[in-house]
């Protein structure tokens, strides 16, 4: 049983029961927020308890929205691993957690085994959404799992492995010359034309449940003290507004303090809704022109939730910053030499923070957390198109100098 209460929108508080499906508040346009009865999580929920439980993000079973074990579709995810980096950057303690190594190559994994549980648990045959690529070979995966019909749309040109994942997977994979927002207008017709129920980002209220996971995990694995900073790529923000809505709870049932770490929100020049807005000074971001850029998950010209993920920047008195393809090449290369080869997105982390650790919004005692977000193998298109693979071919032992 879960001590789920209700789902509230995050901009007018107005309450939508939790036993039925629900997408986001048509009113304000805006999400719907999961709200437990955090008075019950106090009485049942302690740190030990969570010792010898299972090894993925199912372990926080008392913050989860899933009512029927019976209902849970996981194929392991969650759980990974935090390492530490000896990198010669400037500061000490610098981590990174690993989300390259969950089912399907990407933390996308933990919003949709949640996300498509709860659709499962309220009867729902057919879902649908648009993606930049790792959402639709996850939702693709955890539908087949669950037996429920899913419909995808990305853009043409996503990463070859989330077009070939989902498809084999047996999705119905649509593809558009355009990019997620040129998608996202498709599956909103297809939402009135055909009933599909919208698993969009942020318009679907458990996938934020399911990334809200990333931020228990950190809590729990840094023996619930959290690091200063976490730098995190941004797309359509899930994963920090989770981590967020995790630490708040956490504090809500006093597992841990006041003390949050500064949320930094990390996009691509090409493409930084998010950035130009903090810059600024907004609250909300402008849908950005000619999105560019070869991190595919963070393609996002306009968030839904951006208000949502500019708030908790503030309020945390975090950044965001841009950083360039380049950069985030030369990052990649460098995290792989550290033994992780991880995707665009994540690398564009480590970018950003030498930026921080310049202008000396990073000290170099802080406790740094990367958020890698997947795995370079879902990007081996991508990355062979600007990583130049000069090989020796060689027929003989002789040929190799040592
Ligand atoms: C989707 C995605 C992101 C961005 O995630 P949001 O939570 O939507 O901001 C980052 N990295 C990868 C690999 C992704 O697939
Ligand atoms: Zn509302």
């Amino acid at each position: 049983m879960s001590y789920l209460q209700h789902l509230e929108c995050s901009k007018c508080g107005k309450k939508y029961q939790a036993d039925k499906p629900q997408t986001f508040c048509k009113k304000c346009n805006a999400p719907l927020i999961a709200v437990y009865d955090y008075e019950k999580i106090k009485e049942v929920f302690s740190k030990d308890a969570l010792k010898g439980r299972r090894a993925d993000m199912w372990r926080y079973s008392e913050f989860l929205p899933i009512e029927d074990e019976k209902n849970v579709v996981s194929l392991g995810e969650g759980f990974t691993p935090i390492h530490k980096l000896e990198l010669d950057i400037g500061v000490k303690n610098l981590y990174v957690k690993d989300d390259g190594i969950i089912p399907t190559g990407t933390f996308k994994a933990r919003g949709m085994s949640m996300a498509i549980s709860k659709a499962k648990e309220l009867g729902i045959e057919r879902i649908a959404m648009p993606s930049a690529g790792n959402a639709a070979g996850a939702a693709a995966t955890y539908g087949a799992r669950a037996g429920i019909e899913t419909f995808v749309v990305m853009p043409a040109d996503a990463p070859f492995t989330c077009k070939l994942e989902s498809y084999m997977a047996g999705a119905k994979v649509y593809l558009v010359k355009g990019l997620i927002s040129d998608a996202g207008k498709i599956v909103s017709e297809g939402i009135s034309k055909f009933g599909w129920f919208d698993i969009s980002t942020m318009k679907e209220p458990y996938r934020l449940e399911g990334k809200k996971t990333m931020g228990l995990e950190v809590a729990e694995q840094f023996n619930w003290e959290l690091p200063d900073i976490i730098l995190y790529p941004t797309g359509g923000g899930t994963g920090l507004i989770g981590m967020w809505k995790a630490f708040k709870e956490l504090r809500e049932i006093g597992a841990i303090g006041d003390e949050f770490p500064r949320m930094v929100s990390v996009q691509s020049e090409g493409c930084a809704p998010i950035v130009k807005a903090f810059r600024e000074g907004k609250r909300e971001s402008e849908f950005w022109q000619n999105a560019n850029t070869l991190a595919a998950g963070i393609r996002v010209p306009k968030a839904f939730a951006d208000f949502m993920i500019l708030d908790a920047i503030y309020e945390s008195g975090g950044s965001a910053v841009a950083v360039s393809d380049e950069e985030i090449i030369e990052s990649s290369n460098e995290l792989a030499k550290q033994g992780l080869f991880v995707c665009p997105e994540g690398a564009s982390t480590l970018a950003a923070l030498k930026k921080l650790i310049e202008s000396g919004e990073v000290d170099k005692d802080e406790k740094v957390l990367l958020y890698n977000t997947g795995s370079g193998i879902k990007y081996t298109d991508v990355y062979s198109e600007n990583v130049k693979l000069d090989l020796p071919v060689i027929s003989s032992v002789d040929e190799i100098k040592i």
